[in-house]
């Protein structure tokens, strides 16, 4: 299995890190994609990639966060790129899109970021990691007009993952017919999220992924402590009764829709 987005470089994971990679392990994580966020002036996204650097199978992304999308400018972007550039365990771009539920940066700076990230992405030819909250429709309208200008040829990657997927069930086949893949984090598992449930059952093996989207959003029996990628399994192991699937179904087919989108090689541990 892989935790498809997590964020292990944050400080709550600073007196731990090494017992929670190996916690992960042990539970049959074989990869995880440590999503970096924050400050582009600071040295946030350095430490992101840092860690990815330091654990086998860790991997990051780097992209401006819609809350901080007022940070972004020429030198934010020539920071991040150049990060990607400095190491191979840079697999993609995010988390990259709108929050119209916190509204950190004002609505049309955090559309015009969204826009020029996506573009920064395609043409360096790495898929995004999309965020998206209170903002679905004009979330879909962008990635519809930003990714129907590149033709997806056979053998180009896809052009990523809708993280933290929380929206209708419409929303998630827009978002796959466009070629995305749709990931799931711990609040699928929770008891008021029908909706979430709903959405989940339209979404074939084949486009599903699983994370964490750790330190928050811990899956149920675990809710209201701090969240870590070993606690993926609760939510591939709710999704498998959700498919009336085995479990080493949801897990070998979320692992095998890691590798395909990013081109990695990630031997599984279960
Ligand atoms: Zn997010
Ligand atoms: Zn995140």
């Amino acid at each position: 299995m892989i935790d498809s987005h997590c964020h292990i470089d944050g400080e709550q994971f600073d007196a731990d890190r090494d017992a929670v990679v190996e916690r992960a392990r042990g539970a049959g994580v074989a990869a995880m994609l440590n999503v970096g966020t924050g400050d582009p002036r600071t040295d946030d996204f350095r430490r992101a990639v840092a860690v990815a650097e330091k654990y086998e199978n860790v991997f990051a992304s780097v992209g401006v966060h819609p809350h901080d999308a007022k940070l972004y400018d020429y030198q934010a972007e020539g920071h991040l790129i150049g990060l990607i550039r400095s190491s191979e365990k840079v697999i993609a771009w995010g988390e990259i899109g709108l929050d119209f539920y916190y509204d950190h940066s004002p609505r049309d700076v955090q559309i015009e970021v969204f826009r020029r990230q996506i573009r920064t992405a395609q043409e360096l030819s790495l898929p995004i990691i999309v965020h998206s909250r209170d903002a679905d429709d004009e979330t879909v309208e962008i990635l519809r007009e930003e990714y129907s200008r590149v033709h997806a040829d056979e053998g180009v990657r896809g052009p990523g993952i809708m993280h933290c997927f929380g929206g209708s069930s419409r929303m998630a086949e827009d978002l796959m017919a466009l070629g995305f893949f749709i990931s799931f984090a711990g609040n699928v598992t929770f008891k008021k999220a029908e909706n979430l449930r709903e959405a989940a059952r339209v979404v074939p093996l084949e486009k599903l992924l699983v994370e964490t989207d750790c330190p928050f959003l811990t899956p149920v029996p675990f809710r209201g402590k701090r969240n870590e990628p070993s606690f993926v399994v609760h939510t591939a192991r709710f999704l498998a009764d959700l498919y009336e699937l085995p479990f080493q179904t949801i897990a070998e087919g979320t692992t095998s829709n890691f590798k395909r989108l990013f081109g990695v090689d990630v031997q599984a541990t279960i």
